[in-house]
């Protein structure tokens, strides 16, 4: 029996086992879950050996759990290749807004329902079963893999990149696939090659010592809220581009290549609109609003304090104005660099009788782009078109997933997201459920995958 008559007979039961790991409440983000956050991992531990993994452990950080697990054994020809997925779900709240309780998992429509079933519990077991099915029906892997999941990611992953530095030897790949990823739509594959870093900051203009008089003193000093637009003003031109020096200095620009896989991906500006209800889209001019989406760096404010802001009025000269902002960063641009470009900036544009700080919050991510050429993206779109029918769209994503950089600073590998939820599947809401029928798809794929990766 091969490894895809192996996955048709057995269907069944990695339902129900899916179930099971779905049945435990393991939301990282409350205190009160930590011991399911613990038997969610020694499930995946249990369910890696039951597959035929070796030297499956529950290993410490300082928070949550992670898992490890591997099978080495394809031989020093072939490449490893690491496996990562995680087992903390978010919270379920509100329980009310639920069709079927989030941890009594149901079966309808070819759906399974339930808190974590698409994110990640139902992806992360996709990989095992294909590492099973291979094993129990050859004996063998074409590829030497590790397992490594972890208990913390709807937390932002605290405890990983001290346990990645520390843990090299366990982790060390020539790849790295996350399980941890959406398809474009159900029968429409897409690889993700980019994700946006993000600089967080904020800008204080002060003048007087307190509030003042606006009759007294308005006209004789400066009005922080009115040097605070100044200032936000000189940041950008008024077509949308940034005008901080040195702002794009490190941005790798668009191919023609890039340009046209961006294109082939459907985009409908009234949809998109519709979304936001913006009278019309608006940004740097000479991109798409799709390329702007995904591929250029942005400038927000995202709030704005200064004096009265009650009802009425006050004739109030303020003493000081605040603006925070986030940029949004892409290849290879740096957060620090960003920073003190902006900083520069501020400075250099002040106008008289205020004077600046400029501050850093928290909320920081480097951004990532997979490398034109990059030989498991390769492999990847080649398995998605051979499963699918159909060519991937290679797409990137506004936000940021730090476990991306962490797996790429630390181990120097580039991460391939080969997961097979959907963005409509209430991931992180009400009614969170994964489908079936990309379950059982995402199982021939990651046997295709290894494969492949095992034939070259
Ligand atoms: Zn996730």
């Amino acid at each position: 029996m091969g490894w895809q008559d192996y996955l048709d007979r057995e269907q069944e039961r990695f339902v129900a086992e899916l179930k099971d790991f779905v049945r435990i409440p393991s939301v990282s983000a409350k205190p009160e879950n930590i011991p399911d956050v613990m038997r969610a991992a020694e499930w995946v531990r249990d369910r890696l050996t039951a597959a035929g993994a070796e030297h499956a452990e529950v290993l410490p950080t300082a928070g949550h759990p992670v898992v490890c697990a591997d099978w080495l054994h394809a031989g020093a020809d072939k490449p490893t290749i690491l496996i990562y997925g995680h087992f903390d779900v978010q919270p379920a709240e509100p329980f009310e807004l639920w069709s079927s309780p989030p941890f009594e998992p149901e079966v309808r429509d070819g759906k399974l329902w339930g808190r974590g079933a698409s994110d990640d519990k139902g992806g992360m077991f996709i990989p095992i079963l294909a590492a099973e099915a291979m094993l129990k029906t050859s004996g063998r892997l074409p590829v030497n893999v590790r397992f490594f999941f972890e208990g913390q990611e709807e937390i932002g992953s605290p405890d990983l990149p001290p346990f990645v530095a520390a843990n090299t030897d366990r982790l060390t790949a020539d790849m790295i696939f996350s399980s941890d990823g959406l398809q474009w739509a159900p029968g429409m594959p897409q690889l993700v090659l980019g994700l946006k870093g993000l600089v967080s900051l904020e800008i204080i203009l002060r003048g007087p010592r307190g509030d003042q008089h606006s009759g007294l003193y308005g006209g004789g000093i400066a009005n922080p809220a009115m040097a605070l637009a100044q200032v936000l003003a000189s940041l950008k031109s008024t077509d949308g581009t940034i005008t901080v020096e040195g702002f794009y200095d490190d941005v790798i620009p668009l191919s023609d290549a890039d340009r046209a896989a961006i294109a082939r991906v459907p985009y409908d500006e009234a949809e998109f609109l519709a979304e936001t209800g913006a009278p019309a889209p608006f940004g740097e001019p000479g991109y798409t609003t799709r390329e702007r989406l995904w591929a250029r760096p942005t400038l927000d404010v995202n709030g704005l304090t200064s004096g009265w802001q009650g009802a009425g009025t006050k004739t109030v000269h303020p003493a000081e104005a605040r603006a925070k902002i986030t940029c949004r960063l892409v290849a290879a641009q740096s957060p620090e660099k960003i920073f003190e470009a902006i900083r520069a900036h501020v400075e250099a544009h002040l106008p008289p009788g205020v004077t600046a700080e400029v501050a850093r919050l928290p909320g920081r991510a480097d951004p990532f782009l997979v490398p034109a050429g990059h030989n498991a993206s390769a492999t990847a779109a080649a398995v998605l078109e051979e499963v699918y029918g159909t060519a991937p769209f290679q797409t990137r994503v506004g936000g940021s997933i730090p476990v991306m950089t962490t797996l790429l600073d630390t181990l120097g590998v580039h991460a391939v997201m080969f997961g097979f939820s959907h963005g409509d599947e209430n991931l992180h809401a009400p009614d969170e459920f994964f489908r079936l029928d990309a379950f059982r798809t995402g199982q021939t794929a990651y046997c295709r995958l290894m494969e492949r990766l095992g034939s070259g």
